[in-house]
Parts: structure tokens; sequence; C-alpha cells
């Protein structure tokens, strides 16, 4: 299985944080309400070798810089229209 092109996971993260603006334009951490957030696009090649060529099952993952809660977005769902 190929992995990913530097370029090409660069482009899909910064995909991923655009569907995160589109969707949520005012995002603030669900349990204390912070708006500053760690960001993580997995898995990547760093966690599972070869899995990250698929991209079906990408996973924004966002992090509260103040209290650590997690959260995650499927990528292919939160890029989606909504209806
Ligand atoms: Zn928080």
């Amino acid at each position: 299985m190929a992995g990913v092109e530097p370029e090409a996971w660069t482009k899909e993260v910064e995909d991923a944080r655009t569907a995160l603006r589109t969707r949520f334009p005012d995002l603030h951490c669900l349990r204390c309400g912070a708006d500053n957030f760690f960001f993580r696009l997995w898995p990547d090649e760093s966690l599972v070798p070869g899995l990250a060529s698929e991209s079906d099952n990408r996973v924004v993952e966002l992090i509260c810089r103040r209290c650590g809660f997690q959260e995650k977005h499927v990528v292919r769902l939160l890029a989606a229209a909504s209806d």
C-alpha cells in the first residue's frame, strides 16, 4: 500500500482545517469554552504505516490547549455538504 506524498498530506490537513472552519465558524471547547486547540490529522504514517493512504478513514482531532479535552471528526463526513 502506497504512502501519502508530503504535498498531498499538507493539502489534506489544509482541507480538513477548512472543513472545520466552514462547519464550525465559532469553534470552542465543549468542556471549558476555550478556543485554542492542537490540531491533528490521523491516522498518519507515524501511527499506522500504510493506513494513511486510506483517506476514507481520516479523522481530524482537536485537543483543547486549556483542558486537554479531545474532539474528533471523521473528515469525510465533516467535509460533506450539510443537509
Ligand atoms: Zn477545554
